[in-house]
C-alpha cells in the first residue's frame, strides 16, 4: 500500500495526474451512458451505439492511462514505441467492444459480469502494453503479485460496473456505474504502476538520443492526447444526450399513441402492405376474445382469421374475405360493411385503405345502436299504424309553407284523392280558390293564436268526394325554438253519420217501400191540420183507400209483385192526390187528408180520381193487373171532431164499400159504424168460441157419378150465441187475419180424424188447409201425430189446398207437399179455375184429384163459357190421369151433364148438404153415433 501511494506522489506529474483523472471519470461516464443507448436501441442501431461505447470508452481508458504514464518519472522516461502505443490504443477499443457487446445482450445470467470482465481485463492488457511502449534508459522489474492484484481490480470493478449500468439508466444508479468504472481505471492504473520498479543501465541510456526519443515534450503531449480524448467523449457525451432525449420523446409519443388507442371505443388494427399487422388495440381484442399472444404486431391477417375462427368470431372463408378486402385496398376505397356474430352482436367493420398498400381497419360493436334504430323503427312503424288506423282525416302542414306533410289514409279517403298527389302541395293546389281562402285564412289565424283552434260541423268541397260536412281541431306543433313548426289538423268527417241522422229522420216518418209519409206522420199532419179547420171554422175530408184483391195478388204472384204494385200505385195516388196528403197506413191501406176546398164536393171529386186509378190494368213485371179500389170518407166536423174517431168512420166507410161490392166510395153515415163494430167483436168473439164449444165440423158427402158415397168433406161452422149460424166464409178470413186459423185448423184437422177414424165404412174425409197454415209451423209433423192419435189410415186423409199455397214460396211448398205425401195422405188441387189458375201448377205436384170451382157448375146452364171450362178441365184431368170433381151440383141436368162428359166425382146439395155427422150415420156406419145421439 504504501508503495502505491509513494509511487503515485512521488513519480507522478500531479498535474497530468489531474487531467488523467478528468480523461478517467469522462470516459467512465460516456462508457455508461453510451452503453444505456445500446442496451434500449435494437439492430442496426444498437451495433452502432456498441461500437461507439467500445471506441470512445477504449480511446477514453487509453487517453487516461496514457496522460498519468506521460506524468510518470519524467526524468527517465526519454521516449515511446509508436506502434506499442497504437496497439495498446487498438487492444483497449476491442477488448472493450467486445466486452460491451457481450454484456449489452443479456441472453443468460453470465453475460454481463463476463462481459464487464472483458472490458477489465483489456484494460489491464492495455495497461501493459502502454508502459512496455516506454523507452527507458534501464529496465523495469514488476512486482507479480501487485501486477495480479491490479488485473484482478480492473476486473472485478469492471464487472460490477457493468452490472449496476445495466440495472437501470437513471441518474444515481448511472453515478454509482460511472464511479465503478473509473475505479477499474484508476485502481488497475495505479495499482499497476507500483508493481514496476526502475532500474538504471548506462548501457542502454546510451543508446536512446534526446531527438529520436520524444517529439515533443511529454506535458503538450499529454495534453493534446487529453484534449482530443476530451473532445470525442464530449461528443459521444451530446450524442448519448440527444438520443436519451429523443428516446423518451419517442417513448412518450408512444406512449400517448398507446393511451389514445386503448381508450378507443373502436376496435382497431392497422396492416401493411404484406398484410401484417402493425398495431392493434386492446378492444379489438376484447370484442373478439383474441389472444394477445396470437395477434401482435407481425401476425399476418391470414392468422389473425384462423385465430378467430377457432375462437368463433369469424365464420366463411378466409380467402374471399382477404381477397376482396386487397381488392377494395388495392382500389383505394374506404369499405364499410356490418357482420353480424354468432352471438348476436353486430359489428361495423370499416377497412380504409393507406400509402403503401397497407390499411386501417376500424371495428365499431353497433349491436346497441342497431337495437335502438330497430326500436326506433318499430316504434315508428307502431305510430304510423296507429295514425293510418285512426278514423279521422290526420293531416300536417309545414308552417312555414304551408305544405302538406302527412295525410293518413283516413285522410285520403277525405280528399278523395291519392295522397302521393297531395304531399309537397298547399291547399290552393288542391281545392277551389274560394275553399282555399278560407283554409289558408284558418290557417293564419292559429299561426298567430298559437293555440288549438275547433271548428264545428261546417260544409267544405273537398277535391275529389264533393261536399262534406266536417269538424276540424286545428292545432300548431311547436319546434325547439318554441315556435309552430307544423300545423295538425284533425277532420272528422261526420257527412255520412248527418246522412243517416236524416236518414232516420226520413225513415221514421215515412214507409220504406213507397216512400210516402206512414201512419205517424199522417198522425202529425192530421192533428196539426185538424187544429188549424178548428181555428179557421173550415171543413176538411179524409179518405181511406183499400185496394180490393191485393191479397190475391200478393199470394199468386207473390210478395215481389205485390211490392211492385203498391209502388207503381203509390205514384198514381200521389198524382191523383193533387194537394192532398197522401200516406201508406200499412198493407194495402192509404188515406189522404183534403184540407183545401168545400166539403163534400172536393172529396167527391178526389174519391172519384181515386177510384178511376184501380179501374186501370197495372202491368207489373210482366203481369197485367186487374185490381179495384175502395174508398171510405169521413168529413170534419160533421163525422167526428178528433182524429181517431174520423179515421175510424172513414174506415166504416170503407167497410161498407168494400161489403157492397167494391171498387166505388162511400161516405161515413151513423150506422156504419154500429156494423164495424160487430166485425170487431166477432175476430174477439172467435178467439172464445173454441174453448165455448160453439165451432163444430159439418160433413159433406163427395160421391161417385152412381151416387155411391165415397167420402166427406169437412166444413167447419160457427154456432154463434146471438148472431146464429155464422159462414166461414166470413169468419176464417179473420181467423187468418189474427193468426188464430192455426189453432183452429189444428182442432178442426184432430176432429176430423177422429171421426173418420170412429166410422165402421173407410170412407174418406177431406180437410181444408188454409194457405197460412202451410206457411207456419211444421204441418206434415203435425199431420203424422194427429194420424198416429187418431189412428186414421193416412190413405183415408185427403188435404184440400187452393193454388194460393204454392205461389207464394214454390220450392218449400213443394218439399211440404213431398213430406205430406211421403205420409200417405192424398192432396186435392181446391177451387181449380177461379183466381190466377196455372197449368204449370198442376205439372209441379203430383196430386191425387182437382176440385173444380162450384161457380162453373152453377153457371153451366146459364153460361156457355162455363160448360167449355169445366169440359176443358175434364179433359185435362183426364190427359195427366187425375180425377176431377165437380163441387156445387145441385140439379140433375148438372149431374147429367157431367155424366155424360164422365166427370169422377160429384159434390153438391143434390149429393148432400154440410150437416153434422149424425144425419149421415147410417152411411159411414158410425158406432158411437147411436151412443152420442142418445
Ligand atoms: P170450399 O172448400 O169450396 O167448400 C165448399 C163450399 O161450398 C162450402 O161452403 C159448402 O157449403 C158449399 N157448397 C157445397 N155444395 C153446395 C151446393 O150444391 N150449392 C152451394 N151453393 N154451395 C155448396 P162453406 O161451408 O160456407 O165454406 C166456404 C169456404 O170456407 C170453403 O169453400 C172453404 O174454402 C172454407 N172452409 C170451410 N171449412 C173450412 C175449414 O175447416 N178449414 C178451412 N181452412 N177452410 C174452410
Ligand atoms: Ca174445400
Ligand atoms: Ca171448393
Amino acid at each position: 500500500m504504501l508503495r502505491v501511494l509513494t509511487s503515485l506522489s512521488a513519480e507522478h506529474d500531479w498535474r497530468l495526474l489531474a487531467l488523467a483523472t478528468v480523461v478517467c471519470i469522462l470516459a467512465s461516464f460516456v462508457a455508461v451512458g453510451v452503453f444505456h443507448r445500446a442496451c434500449v436501441a435494437k439492430g442496426t442501431d444498437r451495433t452502432v451505439w456498441i461500437g461507439v461505447a467500445g471506441t470512445a470508452t477504449g480511446c477514453g481508458v487509453w487517453a487516461a492511462h496514457v496522460v498519468a504514464l506521460l506524468g510518470w518519472q519524467s526524468d527517465i522516461v526519454v521516449g515511446y514505441e509508436p506502434m506499442l502505443l497504437v496497439l495498446s490504443l487498438a487492444l483497449a477499443a476491442v477488448t472493450t467492444t467486445a466486452g460491451l457487446a457481450c454484456a449489452s445482450r443479456p441472453s443468460a445470467a453470465w453475460a454481463v459480469p463476463s462481459g464487464g470482465a472483458v472490458v477489465g481485463a483489456g484494460i489491464a492488457a492495455m495497461d501493459m502494453t502502454a508502459a512496455w511502449s516506454l523507452d527507458l534508459p534501464g529496465t523495469i522489474a514488476r512486482s507479480l503479485d501487485l501486477v495480479a492484484i491490479s488485473v484482478a481490480l480492473a476486473v472485478i470493478f469492471a464487472a460490477t460496473a457493468v452490472l449496476a449500468a445495466m440495472r437501470d439508466d437513471r441518474l444515481p444508479q448511472t453515478v454509482v456505474a460511472t464511479v465503478l468504472f473509473a475505479l477499474a481505471i484508476a485502481l488497475q492504473y495505479i495499482t499497476g504502476i507500483a508493481a514496476v520498479t526502475f532500474v538504471r543501465d548506462p548501457a542502454r541510456a546510451l543508446d536512446l538520443t534526446p531527438p529520436d526519443a520524444l517529439f515533443a515534450s511529454p506535458h503538450v503531449l499529454a495534453v493534446a492526447i487529453g484534449g482530443v480524448a476530451t473532445a470525442i467523449l464530449a461528443m459521444c457525451l451530446v450524442a448519448v444526450v440527444a438520443d436519451r432525449r429523443l428516446r423518451a420523446a419517442y417513448r412518450q409519443h408512444n406512449h400517448q399513441l398507446d393511451v389514445a388507442l386503448n381508450n378507443m371505443s373502436q376496435g382497431l388494427c392497422m396492416f401493411d402492405g404484406l398484410q401484417r399487422l402493425v398495431v392493434c388495440n386492446r378492444r379489438y381484442l376484447q370484442m373478439y376474445g383474441l389472444s394477445a399472444d396470437v395477434v401482435k404486431p407481425g401476425c399476418t391477417l391470414r392468422e389473425m382469421l384462423a385465430h378467430r375462427a377457432a375462437t368463433g368470431s369469424f365464420s366463411g372463408s378466409a380467402d374471399t374475405y382477404i381477397a376482396d378486402l386487397l381488392d377494395s385496398v388495392a382500389q383505394g376505397r374506404t369499405v364499410s360493411r356490418a357482420v353480424e356474430l354468432d352471438d348476436g352482436r353486430v359489428v361495423e367493420v370499416m377497412n380504409s385503405p393507406m400509402p403503401g398498400g397497407g390499411w386501417v381497419a376500424t371495428h365499431d360493436d353497433i349491436t346497441e345502436r342497431r337495437r335502438a334504430e330497430k326500436a326506433l323503427e318499430q316504434t315508428r312503424i307502431f305510430l304510423d299504424t296507429v295514425i293510418e288506423s285512426v278514423p279521422a282525416a290526420i293531416l300536417v302542414k309545414d308552417a312555414r309553407d304551408l305544405r302538406y306533410m302527412l295525410i293518413n289514409k283516413a285522410g285520403e279517403d277525405y280528399f278523395g284523392m291519392p295522397r302521393a298527389e297531395m304531399i309537397g302541395k298547399t291547399v290552393r293546389d288542391v281545392f277551389s280558390a274560394a275553399t282555399a281562402e278560407t283554409i289558408m285564412a284558418n290557417d293564419r289565424k292559429l299561426l298567430e293564436a298559437g293555440t288549438p283552434l275547433f271548428f264545428d260541423e261546417h260544409p267544405i268541397e273537398t277535391p275529389g268526394c264533393g261536399v262534406r260536412i266536417v269538424a276540424t281541431t286545428r292545432r300548431p306543433v311547436l319546434g325547439d325554438d318554441g315556435k309552430p313548426r307544423y300545423l295538425l289538423s284533425v277532420v272528422q268527417d261526420v257527412t255520412d253519420r248527418k246522412r243517416a241522422e236524416a236518414r232516420i229522420a226520413h225513415m221514421a216518418h215515412h214507409d220504406a217501400l213507397t216512400d210516402l209519409p206512414n201512419r205517424a206522420a199522417f198522425n202529425e199532419c192530421f192533428d196539426h191540420t185538424l187544429g188549424q179547420a178548428a181555428k179557421s171554422k173550415e171543413s176538411l175530408a179524409v179518405l181511406c183507400v183499400d185496394v180490393d184483391r191485393f191479397k190475391e195478388v200478393n199470394d199468386v204472384f207473390g210478395h215481389a209483385v205485390g211490392d211492385a204494385l203498391l209502388r207503381t200505385l203509390s205514384e198514381r195516388l200521389g198524382a191523383a192526390a193533387e194537394g192532398a196528403f197522401l200516406a201508406r197506413l200499412g198493407g194495402d191501406e192509404f188515406a189522404l187528408l183534403q184540407a183545401d176546398g168545400p166539403q163534400p164536393a172536393s172529396a167527391v171529386q178526389l174519391a172519384d180520381r181515386v177510384v178511376a186509378i184501380g179501374a186501370d190494368e197495372f202491368d207489373v213485371q210482366g203481369h197485367r193487373l186487374k185490381i179495384g179500389i175502395s174508398v171510405g170518407i169521413a168529413v170534419y166536423p160533421n163525422d167526428g171532431t178528433d182524429a181517431a174517431a174520423l179515421l175510424a168512420n172513414a174506415n166504416a166507410a170503407l167497410y161498407r164499400t168494400k161489403a157492397a161490392g167494391r171498387g166505388s166510395y162511400r161516405f161515413f153515415e151513423p150506422d156504419m159504424d154500429q156494423r164495424l163494430r160487430e166485425r170487431r167483436a166477432l175476430v174477439h168473439d172467435l178467439g172464445a168460441a173454441l174453448g165455448r164449444g160453439e165451432i163444430a165440423v159439418y160433413y159433406q158427402p163427395l160421391a161417385r157419378l152412381d151416387c155411391e158415397i165415397t167420402g166427406f168433406e169437412a166444413l167447419v161452422r160457427w154456432q154463434h150465441p146471438t148472431r146464429g149460424m155464422i159462414s166461414p166464409g166470413e169468419f176464417i178470413p179473420a181467423a187468418e187475419e189474427s193468426g188464430f186459423i192455426l189453432e183452429l185448423g189444428e182442432w178442426i184437422l184432430r176432429e176430423s180424424c177422429r171421426e173418420a177414424a170412429s166410422w165402421l165404412r173407410p170412407l174418406r174425409v177431406a180437410v181444408n188447409l188454409s194457405p197460412v197454415q202451410f206457411r207456419h209451423g211444421d204441418l206434415p209433423g203435425l199431420i203424422h201425430a194427429v194420424l198416429l192419435e187418431t189412428g186414421l189410415a193416412p190413405n183415408r186423409l185427403e188435404l184440400e189446398i187452393t193454388e194460393g199455397v204454392l205461389i207464394d214460396d214454390l220450392p218449400r211448398a213443394l218439399s211440404t207437399l213431398r213430406r205430406l205425401k211421403l205420409l200417405g195422405v192424398r192432396i186435392a188441387m181446391d177451387d181449380f179455375g177461379t183466381g190466377y189458375s196455372s197449368l204449370s201448377n198442376l205439372q209441379a205436384f203430383p196430386f191425387d184429384k182437382i176440385k173444380v170451382d162450384r161457380s162453373f157448375i152453377s153457371n153451366l146452364e146459364s153460361n156457355p163459357q162455363s160448360a167449355t171450362i169445366v169440359r176443358a178441365v175434364i179433359a185435362l184431368g183426364r190427359g195427366l190421369a187425375l180425377p176431377v170433381v165437380a163441387e156445387g151440383v145441385e140439379t140433375k141436368e148438372q149431374l147429367a151433364f157431367l155424366a155424360a162428359e164422365s166427370c169422377a166425382e160429384v159434390q153438391g146439395y143434390l149429393i148432400g148438404k154440410p150437416l153434422p155427422i149424425g144425419a149421415y150415420a147410417k152411411t159411414v156406419g158410425r158406432r158411437a153415433a147411436a151412443a152420442r145421439s142418445a
